[in-house]
């Protein structure tokens, strides 16, 4: 377990949260199609191919460097709401982790920092059945397991993100295309927040490996 990650590890962190969107893609289609129009897999997996593209081509001074790759290779790629948002959360991420390492407190900000980027760029917020609804929690809990180092921060981000997913399954979506479904949508848990515990999930079990 390492309570700090060089550039070379958080890249490695980050492929194989790339590799678990890759991998889960046909869940994630299955989540959207279910609320949404289904596109939400094939968007996210389209998203990190290119992402590991970019992780290998382009060199990285800082940890943010990396995120910030990410960000802009989603925001090119994925197209649909995800592509927005998701590109959003890696680049408002990547513009807070300036060092060349990443230990629990660059974590816990990034994520932090990485909330309020979506929150800003698609106006919603926390309860209202989107990805934030996994996020916010995740960066909640980050924030109060940063003393216990970086492994500790980074798992309890993961599982406080699957909390908030199986939270989404009552609520009513009012952003995304789910919100014209209404009280059709309860009982099911949003695409986005899945994909964000199944990011966290994967970078928490680097860290830990
Ligand atoms: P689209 O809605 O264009 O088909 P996707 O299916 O790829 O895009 O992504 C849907 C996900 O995007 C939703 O499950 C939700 O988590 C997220 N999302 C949509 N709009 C917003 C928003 N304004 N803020 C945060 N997340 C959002
Ligand atoms: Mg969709």
């Amino acid at each position: 377990m390492s309570d700090r990650l060089t550039v070379d590890q958080t890249k490695a962190a980050l492929v194989a949260a790339a590799d678990a969107i890759i991998a889960s893609t046909e869940r994630l289609t299955k989540a959207d199609q279910a609320i949404g129009d289904g596109d939400h897999g094939l968007g996210m997996a389209r998203g990190m191919k290119a992402a590991k593209e970019a992780l290998d081509k382009k060199p990285a001074a800082t940890v943010g460097d990396l995120f910030k790759s990410v960000g802009m290779a989603i925001v090119s790629t994925s197209g649909g709401a995800s592509g927005a948002v998701f590109g959003t959360l890696f680049t408002g991420a990547g513009k807070v982790l300036t060092a060349d390492v990443l230990d629990a407190e660059g974590f816990a900000t990034a994520l932090a920092e990485g909330q309020k980027a979506v929150q800003a760029r698609g106006k919603a917020e926390p309860g209202h059945k989107t990805m934030l609804d996994a996020l916010a929690p995740a960066a909640e809990a980050a924030r109060a397991n940063a003393a216990a180092g970086l492994p500790a921060a980074a798992r309890a981000a993961a599982t406080a993100a699957g909390e908030g997913v199986e939270r989404t399954k009552d609520m009513v979506a009012q952003f995304g295309r789910a919100r014209t479904l209404g009280d059709r949508a309860l009982g099911h848990p949003d695409p986005g927040a899945i994909s964000v515990t199944i990011i966290l999930d994967a970078f928490a079990s680097t860290i830990e490996g």
